[in-house]
């Protein structure tokens, strides 16, 4: 049975097509996908009774089932665990910013990047999401949001589980999916896309046209630390990583974030500071400082308010533009990957 969850609508003129549908009924699907919550074909009320039953003897609507929803205390950050058909199941995180509706999707399930701080990784990676299934996340929120109280997705960070531009195809074809006024209507500024650094697509991504952000995980500011607390550094080194970084600037003139996750004593001293800021000197760029959200299997520790903000001022006396970023949901274990942790232990 085939999936039409994910499909654009030229797509899904095609398959219609089979069933001897106009392509306007392939609006009136879309909708229904995208905006009206069909669960299945036969809510598709406006399609005439006969084609609604043949749709459903050979498609499926692959939506995404909630297995398990945490809030915070302040009822700003929800995190959702999403169960596709296999089983397969992926964290995305809502956050109530003040300047509108913020998700987080995961692009895989699982990661295989190896970073010595994450979550994520501790299992390596089951597979690549497809379109449909980031997308299906997206929809999920937004069709809630609405529910909840008239809200919808304002803004994407595709900074949940795994390396999107290691599914280089699927995750641009979400954005481009949820950029279509029959699914969200999304404006490509309203996306940012984190990567460990995978040299040759931020090359390619630089080439798209599309003004989306972007962020690298820098997380420390020389070669040997970096290799030390991510693998991905052997084989693309920060120095080709800051450059590719530096060219999408160039190309999209956009500003990059370097992320910059805090770890007590490892890269938090005064000595990464100074290379960090000689690093960055003179680029369209700002650094976004994460004090570590501490994963119990890792002994990495948060470091002292003081040591925070003493990095951080380092950077600002240097004219480096820097900002700690706020935390949201650490009492629900919102850090990538812990969620979908605790459920495969569970299991
Ligand atoms: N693979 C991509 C996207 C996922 S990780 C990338 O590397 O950018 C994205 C971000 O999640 C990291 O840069 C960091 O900002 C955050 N993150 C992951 N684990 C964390 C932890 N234990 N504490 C705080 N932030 C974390």
């Amino acid at each position: 049975m085939k999936d039409i969850f994910g499909m654009r609508l030229e797509e899904l003129q095609q398959v219609l097509a089979e069933f001897r549908l106009p392509k306007f009924r392939a609006k009136q699907v879309a909708e229904w996908l995208y905006v009206r919550g069909a669960a299945s074909f036969e809510d598709m009320t406006n399609l005439p009774k006969g084609a609604r039953a043949e749709l459903a003897a050979s498609l499926i609507i692959g939506r995404p089932r909630l297995k398990t929803r945490l809030d915070s205390a302040d009822g700003r950050t929800s995190k959702f665990l999403l169960e596709f058909a296999d089983g397969t199941a992926v964290e995305t995180v809502l956050m109530r910013q003040p300047y509108g509706n913020s998700i987080c999707v995961s692009t895989q399930a699982g990661c295989n990047m190896g970073c010595a701080f994450c979550a994520s990784t501790l299992h390596g990676m089951a597979r690549n999401l497809t379109v449909g299934e980031i997308a299906g996340q997206a929809v999920y929120i937004n069709d809630m949001l609405k529910k909840e109280d008239g809200g919808k997705v304002d803004t994407v960070v595709i900074m949940g589980s795994g390396e999107p531009l290691m599914n280089y195809d699927n995750v641009l074809g979400f954005i481009r999916l949820l950029h279509e006024d029959y699914v969200l209507g999304l404006g490509y500024r309203n996306f940012t896309l984190s990567t460990s650094g995978i040299v040759p697509q931020m090359y390619r991504l630089a080439e798209e046209g599309l003004p989306i952000s972007l962020s690298l995980s820098l997380h420390a500011p020389n070669e040997e630390l970096r290799s030390q607390i991510m693998p991905i550094n052997r084989k693309y080194s920060m120095k080709e990583a800051v450059t590719a970084a530096a060219n999408y600037a160039e190309v999209t003139k956009r500003r990059v974030t370097y992320e910059y996750i805090l770890i007590d004593q490892l890269n938090d001293n005064e000595k990464e500071a100074e290379e960090l800021a000689g690093l960055l000197k003179g680029q369209l760029a700002s650094v976004n400082l994460i004090p570590i959200n501490p994963v119990k299997e890792r002994n990495l520790l948060r470091p002292s308010q003081a040591r925070i903000e003493a990095f951080e001022n380092y950077l600002k006396a240097r004219h480096i533009n820097v900002t700690v970023r706020k935390e949201m949901g650490t009492d629900i274990q919102a850090a990538c990957g812990q969620l979908r942790n605790k459920h495969l232990q569970d299991k």
